[in-house]
């Protein structure tokens, strides 16, 4: 299986290039944020739980995330691969993800890191809120979310370089030119 976690500050882009992935190498595309989101349109009791930490740009729980992901892969048995999106977001979540693919006899192929600078991140982001509307999209969430990763999640990548599968990515530039350099890395991937 091809198992590919996607990695970076909110409004890196991981959304967008997920989507790519998905596509041009038959993935299942999880995105963490967007499952979350639809428990709260549902207004489901976890929605209820998740949305009183994303309103302020702070992570739900390791728990509650892990276990909506484990319920999830366990029904997703016959799938290529997947692509996680917004997922692992803590250094245990990261732990978490190798054991439930380790059970299954798999493991994290490759992290793709997208690196782009906090203005940047910033102005997509207040861009992002503008058109979409997305209720963290606001300057004051923006802020926290982005100290919560420096914080919480960018250690990943120290995790996941000692695993020897970490790929930085300039995720500055267009949406092509950016899938091109991913598509060269996941590639060599696909042929072995
Ligand atoms: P972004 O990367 O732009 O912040 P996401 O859709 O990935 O967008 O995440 C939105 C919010 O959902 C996060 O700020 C966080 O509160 C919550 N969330 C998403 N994934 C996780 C996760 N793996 N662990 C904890 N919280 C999460």
């Amino acid at each position: 299986m091809l198992n590919i976690v996607i990695f970076g500050a909110p409004g890196s882009g991981k959304g967008t290039q997920s989507e790519k992935l998905a596509e041009k190498y038959g993935l299942q595309h999880i995105s963490t944020g967007e499952m979350l989101r639809e428990e709260i349109a549902t207004g489901t009791g976890l929605g209820q739980l998740a949305d009183s930490y994303m309103s302020k740009g702070a992570l739900v729980p390791d728990a509650v995330v892990i276990e909506m992901l484990e319920s999830l892969i366990a029904k997703q048995k016959d799938a290529k691969g997947f692509i996680f999106d917004g997922f692992p977001r803590t250094v245990p979540q990261g732990e978490a993800l190798n054991r439930m693919l380790g059970r299954h006899g798999e493991k994290v192929m490759a992290v793709l890191s997208l690196e782009v600078e906090e203005e940047e991140l910033v102005d997509r982001l207040l861009k992002r809120g503008e058109i979409s509307g997305r209720a963290d999209d606001n300057r004051q969430t923006i802020e926290s979310r982005l100290k919560v990763y420096g914080r919480q999640t960018a250690p990943l990548k120290d995790f996941y370089q000692e695993q020897g599968v970490l790929k930085e990515i300039r995720g500055v530039g267009s949406i092509q030119e950016i899938f091109g350099a991913i598509a060269k890395e996941i590639d060599p991937l696909t042929t072995s």
